[in-house]
């Protein structure tokens, strides 16, 4: 059997990349950190729980790229450049296989975005993966959800609903064929944060947010923030080949993913019209589809409309650990 100190040397102790100023990462009381000049420390802490977040039987890999994956999204929503991450874990059993796989998973993901573990820790407890990661932005410049004006065009990347899709697959609500099932389990168990993107938008977009709760939610707290509303074209969602060939079979399902459903892991934010063609030029460069999807008003609230310019109801909510229902 592993002990606790056998885990972090084993699996958790990697030195540094140069070019990240670790002064001093595992293995001392604390790491030490040296923030580039002129910048602001950016963090955010997303954690994940056995039963509520994963299933107990989740492969480990994908786990160790989610973990990171969900805590590299808010950093990209921030329009930041990761550097460090922690990794608080609490595993019933010490399982050299299970650890060694969870740890190629976060180190893969970690590796492509130049990102350091410098920190963290190791307890036997209920199965549970918490990162905390931490990033730069150069002063003033991130991106907050209170920059949204009246005027600003709605934009979201990738596709939605696909994560939701999927959850309703595995849960037995829906019968996916076996390409778009595969399709949508990658986008919930590995999904790909955009990083890249987040980056990109800095001085070209006023607000944004990383989708993590539902379309509709998270576009409303950028609203509530900013102040104003927004009209979306429900025609303009975009969304994947995958889920428009299961829309037939389950229509409601499906327009409840694209505006409801979490984890999909794209970023929606605003940017006023003069900035199309840099989004156009974007989208090519870095060959992420960008879609305009709205508008944003000075008229408080959200409203979605049908192709014939009719209301869609909204699901009432985003996710909420607490909702009672
Ligand atoms: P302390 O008791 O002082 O908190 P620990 O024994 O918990 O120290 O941890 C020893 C070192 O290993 C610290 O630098 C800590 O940040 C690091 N560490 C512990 N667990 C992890 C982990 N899962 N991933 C990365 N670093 C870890
Ligand atoms: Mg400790």
């Amino acid at each position: 059997m592993l002990s606790e100190f056998d885990i972090i040397r084993k699996f958790f102790s990697r030195s540094p990349r140069a070019g990240n100023r670790v002064v001093l990462g595992v293995g001392d009381d604390a790491a030490l950190l040296d923030v580039a000049p002129g910048h602001e420390l950016v963090t955010a802490c997303d954690m994940m729980l056995a039963g509520r977040h994963f299933f107990a039987d989740v492969d480990p890999a994908a786990l160790g790229h989610k973990c990171l994956a969900v805590n590299l999204s808010d950093l990209a929503a921030m329009g930041a450049v990761p550097r460090w991450c922690l990794l608080a874990l609490a595993l019933p059993i010490a399982d050299e296989a299970w650890v060694a796989e969870f740890a190629r998973g976060f180190h893969a993901l970690a590796d492509r975005y130049g990102v350091d573990l410098v920190g963290g820790d190791t307890t036997r407890g209920p199965h549970t993966a918490c990162v905390q990661i931490l990033g730069e932005v150069p002063r003033g410049t991130a991106l907050r959800r209170d920059g949204a004006r009246a005027g600003d065009e709605v934009w979201v990347s990738g596709t939605l609903g696909d994560a939701a899709l999927a959850l309703a697959h595995v849960q037995g609500d829906v019968q996916l064929d076996a390409r778009a099932a595969a399709h949508c389990r990658q986008r919930l168990e590995l999904p790909q944060p955009r990083v890249v993107l987040g980056e990109a938008l800095r001085g070209i977009a006023h607000s944004a947010i990383d989708v993590s709760d539902g379309f509709a939610a998270d576009l409303g707290h950028i609203l509530e923030r900013s102040n104003v509303g927004a009209e979306i074209e429900f025609e303009q969602l975009p969304r994947s080949d995958a889920l428009i060939r299961s829309a037939a079979a389950y229509p409601e399902r499906v327009r409840e993913a694209i505006l409801g459903g979490g984890d999909d892991y794209e970023l929606c934010f605003t940017a006023p019209p003069a900035q199309r063609e840099a989004l156009a030029d974007l989208e090519q460069k870095l060959g992420v589809r960008l879609s305009r999807v709205g508008r944003v008003s000075a008229q408080l609230g959200l409203v979605v409309r049908d192709a014939a310019g009719r209301e869609i109801a909204l699901p009432k909510r985003g996710f909420d650990h607490f909702a009672t229902s």
